[in-house]
């Protein structure tokens, strides 16, 4: 039998292109900008992989180890985005297994107890007014960290139409909920027939106000944000979308290009970064991608302490070392750069940033400027 590790030297990896995300040598670029040719040409195993990196030995016994386990699905285009030689590269240490996902003791399966907040199949409510609706299983890749990697790629967790409509019957009947955040999985890789009467069926709703899509595909498959996708999003405003991306070297010309379609469409740009060891928890490379998120009209709004979640015990840094680093980046950079590091709990998210708030002492509330100097501002009482 053939073992990952056969697979590394058997044939050289593929040229890159000289700009970072285009066509490598080899692809007609005709395919490359396809989101379906992308999707349809996943890297799925060790030979395939093989023409990308030269994989370490850990990497190959990890592919093996974890076939079963957590899926590995990694996109030609986020694959070209990989470095062939450095094992630490942080777009590589995002979706290539390694051993480290045996060992960890501490990690659960579903750490936000999302099964147990849900009314209906996928629908998960936390919040009194707002839903996080799981609309299918299917993501472009599955990122290492993944906080739903205990469905994404399963089909238990795929949704028929018939329960999707049991979900929309649902918020129908549930006057309180006027924000539905689609995610998944992810929504954008339904394809627009599928996505338009999604939106169509939410719009038609009274109640639901603002409809908010959760999706990594401007960052590992740009090319599926076409125009004829930013028209389908404008149709059904107000619509918002979230995106994901960790590290700079994401940022792509194609990636850019994406986040412009959709705000030229008037569609806000968020995006919810996750604080991952060693792939950006340091300032130097927070305040690089956060900056260059402004640059492009995306807003960083969140970054999320990794969770404890099987498998991910190498990603997570001590929430000190976070709070920290968010504070360093204080007066450092414009504001509305520095994203609200957050922890995601059962009962919702909690900002981690409030030691700088320090409370009241006697008439004062007291708090800590970026420079470390206290400030204390008189504070009227009730
Ligand atoms: S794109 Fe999002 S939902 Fe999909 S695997 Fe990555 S983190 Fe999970």
């Amino acid at each position: 039998m053939t073992s990952a590790l056969d697979h590394r030297e058997s044939k050289p990896v593929r040229a890159r292109a000289a700009t970072p995300g285009e066509a490598p040598e080899g692809i007609a670029a005709e395919d490359w900008s396809s989101w379906r040719w992308q999707m349809q040409h996943r890297i799925r195993d060790a030979e395939a992989l093989a023409e990308w990196i030269h994989a370490t030995d850990d990497e190959c016994r990890a592919i093996e180890a974890l076939a079963t386990r957590f899926r590995f699905v990694i996109t030609p285009y986020y694959a070209s985005l990989m470095d062939p030689s450095d094992p630490n590269c942080p777009v590589r240490g995002q979706v290539v297994p390694v051993t480290d996902e045996l060992g960890d003791a501490a990690g659960l399966e579903d750490p936000l107890d999302e099964v147990a907040h849900s009314p209906v199949k996928n629908v998960i409510r936390v919040y009194p007014d707002r839903i996080a609706f799981c609309v299918n299983n299917e993501c472009a890749l599955y990122c290492r960290f993944c906080l739903r990697k205990r469905m994404v790629g399963d089909s238990e967790w795929t949704m028929q139409k018939r329960e999707l409509e049991t979900a929309l019957d649902w918020i129908e009947r549930t006057p309180e909920i006027r924000d539905v955040l689609l995610t998944g999985g992810d929504p954008l890789t339904f394809g627009d027939d599928r996505l338009g009467w999604l939106l169509g069926r939410l719009r038609a709703i009274p109640h639901v106000e603002l409809i908010r899509l959760g999706t990594r595909l401007p960052v590992t498959l740009p090319h599926r944000v076409t125009d004829e996708l930013c028209a389908l999003l404008e149709a059904h405003h107000p619509v918002w979308v979230n995106t994901h991306f960790n590290h700079p070297k994401e940022l792509t010309p194609a990636a850019l290009a994406a986040c412009d379609r959709l705000t030229r469409v008037g569609v806000p740009v968020g995006n919810q970064s996750v604080l991952l060891r060693g792939l950006n928890d340091d300032v130097a490379t927070m305040k690089t991608l956060c900056e260059s998120l402004v640059r492009a009209r995306v807003r960083p709004y969140y970054c999320y302490q990794a969770q404890l979640l099987e498998g991910t015990a190498h990603f997570r840094v001590p929430i000190e070392e976070g709070i920290e680093l968010f504070k360093q980046m204080r007066g450092r950079t414009s504001g509305f750069a520095i994203p609200q590091y957050v922890l995601d709990t059962p009962y919702g998210k909690v900002p981690l940033d409030h030691p700088w708030a320090k409370g009241r002492d006697g008439d004062d509330f007291v708090v800590e400027a970026w420079t470390g100097d206290v400030w204390r501002e008189p504070n009227p009482r009730d």
